[in-house]
């Protein structure tokens, strides 16, 4: 094709594909990277495979070795100059940043550990790869803990399998039925790399081991080809500046610093760029571009090499002058001679205004803090769904002024007073502040576990106004003295419960009318406890009725605490008679 002649004819203006490594936590993604990474001894070097700052890079002679054994004919071929692995595990919000509106990660490994299948952090990564319509595929790691695996080195999984005996090859059909039917039940078609015709059309199940590296050469070559089936070939050539900023870290010496990924185009030294800040966007140079040094570098004194120039795709860091309200997640835009700087600024905060356009317009509501503009996206997106009103938002970890602005609600809105942090620390200070005025701060690595904190929050605020309005609930009754054992402090009577119910702590009263000009009196005998009650003889006649004496607030108690213990009868009662009685309106 074109696209190959022009591959070949200049394979230095290729691009690789950035690809993400996400599940839940334990499955092996640190491993499985690990093990990618890993130089064979028996193969010498691993072909120029390079630690970046987030990322490491696999050139193509590397994939093509590591693959070597599921590839023995060479009938399947690389197109691709390379792959960026993102390395930062736990940063599942990666998946989740933009560059130039489409998502930075192009495709995804997706770990599941096959002893213990969809887990929920496995559930959320899957919702953003269907969100930003991300191919993946998915290692379904640990193969070697079924019961009595025998091992053989970095092997292809089929060449594997089939050396096992029946059991084993019993569990992980087992094992593969139950996963499938798993990815079913979240709406994605899945088969086993090997028996799936359509790549477009169902998930690829890769078993691998990270400890004994099996299955990982078919990884490696599913993911290649999943790249090449689905990403276009002009999308692989070096066109314009695509760059996001992944972290934003203070280091010694440097200052403040943001470790980026450029998936597209290049970057030099002296580069104006702009970029999005807490404080408004940010317009500086670039004064130096900097990539880990290698091992047999380390005895110079700095951990880094300054590069004059790097190209796509690459993980590096960048110092510069004014990054110290940088924001992770912000795409990173270059200035180039003819562009409008102001036009750019403009541009790029567009990002963040478009997630504070989504905060509760009568500023009512919770405090989002996330670490990135895509976790935060993606958080404000759940919190939408699961109808949780947000006050505010905030980018990075949660600082005392964060917390001022959360206890803004603790007046009006004290269920609000509230902060949903997912993959932020907390600063002492402000942990230490929160506690003082009784802000609730939530901190949590898996969106829906915020989810349940708040629910469970708002339950106990509800159970604590139920309590405390147990003084306010007056259920209805009407009474009949019998007998006056005492006239007064205490008054002891007793009495028939003609109508409702009697409880303890329902207030009673008697309610004298005048028999010629109709004007009622009502006298209140305070609690069925109480003291300072009216006397027997002189205030109160000797059988005369008695009520529970109902107010607006009992009634609007019961409405809002005890509607389901309040029967039909009980609410006509009061309806009908006791309002009436009391000018209740
Ligand atoms: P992560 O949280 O997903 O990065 O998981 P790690 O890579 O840290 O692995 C979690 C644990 O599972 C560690 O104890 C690993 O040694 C173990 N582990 C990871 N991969 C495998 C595997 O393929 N087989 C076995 N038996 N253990 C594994």
């Amino acid at each position: 094709t074109i696209a190959d002649a022009r591959a070949a004819a200049s394979k230095d203006n290729l691009r690789s594909p950035i690809c993400c490594i996400l599940g839940h936590v334990d499955t092996g993604k640190t491993k499985l990277l690990d093990k990618i990474r890993q130089t064979n001894v028996q193969e010498g070097e691993a072909g120029g495979i390079t630690q970046q700052i987030g990322a490491t890079y696999f050139p193509v002679e590397a994939l093509e070795k590591k693959t070597a054994v599921v590839n023995t004919d060479g009938s399947f071929n690389f197109k691709i100059p390379g792959l960026l692995v993102i390395d930062t595990p736990g940063h599942e919000s990666f998946t989740n940043l933009r560059s130039r509106g489409s998502s930075l990660c192009n495709i995804a490994i997706l770990v599941v550990d096959i002893m213990h299948g969809l887990e929920p952090q496995t559930l959320e990564s899957m919702r953003l790869l269907r969100d930003r319509k991300t191919p993946f595929i998915v290692a379904l790691n640990k193969i070697d803990r079924l019961y009595g695996w025998k091992q053989i080195a970095n092997n292809g999984f089929r060449e594997s399998l089939a050396m096992q005996n029946k059991g084993v090859q019993n569990e992980f059909a087992d094992r593969l039925e139950k996963t499938k039917i798993a990815f079913a039940e979240q709406g994605f078609n899945s088969e086993v790399f090997y028996e799936n015709k359509s790549m477009a059309r169902n998930v690829s199940l890769v078993p691998t081991s990270a400890h004994t590296g099996e299955g990982i050469p078919d990884m490696l070559k599913l993911i290649t080809q999943l790249t090449q089936e689905r990403m276009a070939g002009q999308l692989m050539y070096i066109t314009e500046v695509e760059c996001t900023v992944l972290e934003v870290k203070v280091i010694e010496g440097l200052g403040t610093t943001i470790d980026v990924v450029i998936t597209n185009g290049r970057l030099k030294e002296g580069d104006r760029i702009v970029l999005c800040g807490t404080e408004g966007p940010i317009a500086t140079n670039i004064r130096a571009l900097l990539t880990p040094a290698e091992m047999k570098e380390l005895r110079v004194k700095s951990a880094y090499v300054h590069n004059k120039e790097v190209k796509a795709a690459l993980g590096v860091k960048i110092t510069a002058n004014g990054l110290e309200n940088a924001i992770a997640g912000s795409r990173l835009l270059l200035v180039k001679e003819d562009d409008d700087e102001e036009e750019l600024m403009d541009d790029v905060m567009s990002d963040l205004e478009n997630l504070l356009s989504k905060i509760s317009t009568s500023g009512r509501g919770v405090t989002v803090q996330a670490s990135t503009l895509g976790s935060l996206e993606a958080l404000l997106e759940f919190l939408k769904q699961m109808k949780i009103p947000v006050g505010s938002i905030s980018i990075g970890n949660v600082h005392r002024r964060d917390v001022i602005t959360a206890s803004t609600m603790l007046e009006k809105h004290k269920q609000y007073a509230v902060m949903l942090c997912f993959d932020v620390k907390v600063d002492k200070e402000a942990q230490a502040y929160a506690d003082e005025v009784g802000v609730k701060i939530f901190t949590a690595d898996i969106i829906y576990h915020l989810f349940d904190q708040f629910t469970k929050h708002m339950a106990e605020i509800a159970a604590q106004k139920k309590e405390e309005s147990k003084m306010l609930a007056v259920f209805p009754c009407i009474l009949n003295p019998i007998q006056v054992f005492n006239k007064t402090n205490p008054i002891v009577v007793g009495v028939d419960v003609m109508d409702g119910a009697l409880r303890v702590n329902t207030p009673i009263a008697a309610v004298k009318i005048n028999s010629v000009t109709g004007a009622k009196e009502v006298i209140p005998m305070g609690r069925i406890e109480g003291n300072n009650q009216p006397t027997y003889g002189r205030q109160l006649e000797d059988k005369m009725v008695l009520y529970s004496h109902i107010s607006r607030a009992s009634i609007d108690t019961l409405k809002e605490f005890y509607r389901d213990e309040v029967t039909k009868e009980e609410w006509n009662l009061i309806a009908k008679h006791l309002k009436g009685l009391f000018d209740v309106v």
